[in-house]
């Protein structure tokens, strides 16, 4: 479906057409006829089906349409990361560079000078607030934060709020909007806690699925079945040998992409690593290096395994197996963004062959099983029914539950 078939305002039209969308994607298709008509919707949909325009141009074409309370804040989007509200207020800025929407982002851990911008952006009146809900907590507490015309309430990443977390603090914003008002919630998945989070605040909600928790196809995977000990020397040969643009590492826990980032930078590799003990400039920084190419390989924690949307990333190197299926298919998603393809490696070791079986059977897929170079030495079998899991909690992620955005 084209999008001049959605009735867009011609404002909101020419920002598609700069941003070079033409058509729409499935979730966008099935979520945008709604939520012009008004209704709430739950939506399973991950990031890279386009969700974050499905639930942007609906509601901006609202705002440009429907004047009522002009000059207050008519939408707030709550995500669970810093890195994701910078995303979505990028994205903002992009579809409605042609029209007079205002939006600023309200993140935590920046300075002094950024909170005292954001409160004046709340005296002086902005359309769209995309927050976490740590620092909205803040704001909302110093009482001059007025949401009387709030007319839109969306949850991105939903269940990764749950987990980190959120879910008082959800409440606690909830509280002080107008009871009237469209709900938009997306979930990458959509367990239980979601489902009770969905009937407290959503009003007869459009149903739409679009989960895939299978990765596109045009992503080349591989696994490496290795011991501990010889996944850096791996890591070191598959970045000589595989040619890359941005290439992105993951690793399960901060303490490992630290060593490994020391250990590739003795080797001479331009690398830099991003993990929650950076400071959020430091973590901008390094985020707007890679993407400009200055630095062309990252480690990253989890915290990079959703959201980040760099269209050069064709190399993704799992450290090691992630705990959850879900995060394999968001790790391994960073990579053949737009049309490109892409390779994703997985380190597997003993430990983690039973976790990785897990993966190919949530994936139907039986991820190829590479061969490591012999200078390496001797290798594990695969054979993950053999195989203890790893021990619950030895491969903690990095997100402390209780962490605030
Ligand atoms: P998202 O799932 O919201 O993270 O979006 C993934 C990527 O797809 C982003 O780079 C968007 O700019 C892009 N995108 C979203 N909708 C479309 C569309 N209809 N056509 C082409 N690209 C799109």
């Amino acid at each position: 479906m084209r999008f001049t078939e959605f009735n867009f305002h011609p404002t909101l039209l020419e920002g598609i057409e700069a941003s070079n969308y033409e058509n729409a994607t499935p979730v966008q298709e099935q979520v945008i006829p709604p939520i012009l008509a008004g209704k709430d919707i739950i939506a399973s949909a991950q990031t890279g089906t386009g969700k974050t325009a499905a639930f942007l141009l609906p509601m901006m074409n609202r705002l440009l349409t429907d004047h009522a309370d002009e000059g207050m804040i008519r939408a707030m989007i709550i995500v669970p990361t810093r890195e994701l509200a910078i995303q979505i207020a990028q994205h903002i800025e992009g579809l409605s560079y042609f029209t007079n929407i205002s939006s600023i982002p309200v993140y935590g851990g920046s300075d002094a000078q950024s909170f005292v911008a954001e409160k004046k952006a709340f005296q002086s009146g902005v359309d769209i607030v995309v927050c976490t809900p740590g620092r909205m907590i803040a704001h909302l507490n110093m009482g001059y934060v007025n949401l009387k015309g709030l007319k839109f309430l969306v949850l991105d990443e939903a269940d990764r709020m749950l987990d980190m977390g959120f879910q008082e603090d959800i409440n606690k914003i909830i509280q002080h909007l107008p009871a009237k008002r469209q709900n938009l919630l997306f979930s990458a998945t959509m367990p239980e806690k979601i489902r009770q989070l969905a009937r407290r605040i959503l009003h007869e909600p459009v149903e739409v699925n679009i989960a895939i928790s299978r990765p596109p196809d045009k992503i080349r995977q591989g696994a490496y079945v290795v011991y501990e000990p010889q996944k850096n020397p791996l890591i070191a040969h598959l970045l000589k040998t595989t040619p890359y643009k941005n290439a992105l590492i993951f690793c399960s826990r901060k303490h490992t992409v630290k060593q490994l980032t020391r250990d590739l930078k003795k080797l001479k590799f331009n690398v830099e690593e991003i993990h929650s003990d950076l400071e959020q400039a430091d973590r901008e920084n390094v985020l707007s290096a890679f993407a400009g190419g200055r630095i062309p390989l990252l480690v990253a924690t989890d915290i990079l395994s959703r959201g980040i949307d760099i269209d050069t990333i064709d190399l993704v190197i799992n450290y090691d197996v992630p705990d959850d299926g879900e995060d394999y298919v968001h790790r391994i998603g960073r990579t053949a963004r737009a049309e490109a393809t892409g390779s994703a490696f997985t380190l597997v070791s003993e430990m983690d062959q039973r976790k990785f079986s897990a993966i190919e059977r949530l994936i139907q897929k039986e991820v190829e099983k590479m061969k490591v170079p012999e200078e390496l030495g001797e290798v594990p079998k695969y054979e993950p029914m053999e195989r203890k899991a790893r021990k619950p909690g030895g491969n903690r992620r990095n997100f402390t539950p209780r962490r605030r955005g």
